[in-house]
């Protein structure tokens, strides 16, 4: 049966009444509107998103997941899974879904040898990277330490080792997965292999994660750090960066920002209320490369340069990303290049003079092994586009939130003409047409993997692969 003809089988009760049959799974850990605890529980990481699911329950294990799995689909609701919330914004309405939070399943395990870490569902890259780091090892990690490991590594994965390792989707080696009928699935190379494939970039449809297995580098220590300059050197530091960045080896990965920092005495004071430019990122080669490769940069005589050879652990809050709960509006594309009119374009809506809102406006560099297909890969084998584009705003009220989401648009619309027409979607913190972020093969095999595992439609994702349609009507 699937979840909408239960769902009309329950139609005679509503959904509030169909949600209390969730009461006392997790043994307890389920809140209903109006429970005391149920607004904390229903908090994402992105405050600025208001979700209202039917419940949320916090499984402690794959068995209750399949518990909460089973007793949502037999009262007509849907399953959202959900580790942190940086990417809830694009989930939409949740009236008829019980999020499913994975922050009770932590754990990590660092196997050394077999150079593989595994995690629990809720696992924080922090943890998995200070767990890896007295090893001697690194994990594929992003910018900010809050970020969900499972998430993030579902949906691709750019971090500061990127152009030489690749997306961290592609460092997958196994995952454990509950299924849209609460069923349990093991996938890897050699177990469930389309479904091995589809969840390495295809995101969270094709099952809930209870456990994902990483591969470990070897990597203790990295020359890495920022440049930073007043914004009034905007346009001589990006023309330079965006022709460096194309030519740039593998071994280095950067980010160009322009920074509008609001006078908050929480920041150092060397960023507090400043309109800046920075540059980071990390080179995993020895010191005198790493210093031939920045040269550069460098020449442009930054104000602060604090390159350097460090722990490689050090890396996971070297992009200053906030942590704990945010308020956030963004927008973001691929670029297919920077030419001159759009570094113009980047400049006049987002420099000094602009009036931007923005509080970031980013573009990460891409290229090296990210514009290969990675060896054995999943769904998103590489990413289509030179440089990703993101504008973030701070949306601490709904004025702000309307204008910071205004600026961040105009600057992806002006961008437009240079987008690789892909986006890519751990960025996409709104709702975008997900096929038109894969090839059309994939997204046809995509969708096959999601109506072979979830033929009910059970689970919801942010960036949803729907199920094989035929004439318009679901095949299940
Ligand atoms: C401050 C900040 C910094 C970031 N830095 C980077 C970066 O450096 N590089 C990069 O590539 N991305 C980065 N991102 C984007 C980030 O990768 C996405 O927001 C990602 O979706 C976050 O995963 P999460 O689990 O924390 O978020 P959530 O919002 O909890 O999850 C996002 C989606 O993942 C799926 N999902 C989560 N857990 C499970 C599970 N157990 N089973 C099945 N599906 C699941 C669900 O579909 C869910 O809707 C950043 C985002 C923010 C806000």
């Amino acid at each position: 049966m699937s979840i909408e003809s239960s769902a009309t089988a329950g139609a005679t009760s509503s959904v509030p009444l169909r949600a209390e049959s969730l009461r006392g799974l997790c043994g307890g850990a389920v809140q209903l509107p109006g429970d005391p605890g149920y607004d904390e529980a229903r908090m994402p990481w992105n405050v600025a998103v208001d979700q209202r699911p039917a419940a949320v329950a916090y499984p402690a294990n794959a068995d209750e997941v399949g518990e909460v799995v089973r007793a949502a689909a037999a009262a007509g609701l849907r399953v959202a899974p959900q580790g942190t919330g940086h990417n809830a914004g694009p989930l939409g309405d949740l009236s008829d879904a019980v999020l499913l939070r994975t922050s009770a399943m932590t754990g990590v395990e660092v196997d050394a040898e077999r150079r593989v870490a595994r995690v629990g569902a809720g696992v924080l890259w922090l943890d998995v990277v200070e767990a890896a780091a007295t090893h001697g090892l690194a994990v594929l990690h992003g910018s900010s330490p809050d970020v969900g490991v499972v998430g993030y590594s579902l949906g691709g994965g750019v971090g500061w080792y990127a152009r030489q390792l690749g997306m961290a989707t592609n460092s997958v080696v196994g995952v454990d997965l509950v299924l849209g009928d609460g069923t349990r699935l093991r996938a890897d190379a050699d177990t469930n292999p389309d479904v091995f494939w589809a969840v390495r970039g295809g995101g969270g449809s094709f099952g809930i994660v209870t456990s994902m297995e990483l591969r470990l580098f070897d990597i203790a220590s990295a020359y890495a750090g920022m440049l930073l300059w007043d914004q009034m050197h905007a346009e001589k530091v990006l023309r330079t960066w965006a022709d460096w960045a194309v030519d740039a080896p593998d071994c280095v990965t950067t980010s160009f920002r322009m920074l509008n920092l609001p006078p908050m005495p929480e920041l150092p004071e060397f960023l507090r209320g400043r309109q800046l430019v920075v540059i980071d990122g990390a080179v995993l080669a020895e010191d005198d490369r790493a210093q031939e490769v920045l040269a550069d940069l460098r020449a442009l005589q930054p104000e602060m340069d604090t390159f350097a050879r460090v722990p490689a652990a050090s890396l996971v809050r070297l992009h200053m990303d906030p942590e704990g709960p945010t308020p956030g509006v963004s927008a973001s594309t691929l670029l297919a290049g920077l030419p001159e009119p759009a570094i113009e374009s980047f400049l006049a809506l987002t420099g000094r003079g602009s009036g931007s809102t923005l509080l970031a406006a980013e573009l990460r560099q891409l290229g090296g092994a990210l514009g290969r297909p990675a060896e054995g890969a999943g769904a998103l084998p590489m990413l289509d586009g030179r440089f990703i584009l993101f504008g973030v705003a701070i949306a601490a009220t709904p004025e702000l939130a309307a204008r910071g989401h205004a600026d961040a648009t105009a600057l992806v619309d002006a961008l437009a003409p240079y987008s690789s027409g892909r986006d890519y979607l751990n960025f996409a913190e709104t709702k975008v047409d997900v096929s038109a972020s894969y090839r059309a093969e994939t997204w046809r095999r995509l969708t096959g993997v999601r109506s072979a595992v979830d033929p009910a439609g059970v689970l919801k994702a942010n960036h949803e692969v729907p199920r094989l349609y035929e004439n318009g009507l679901p095949t299940s």
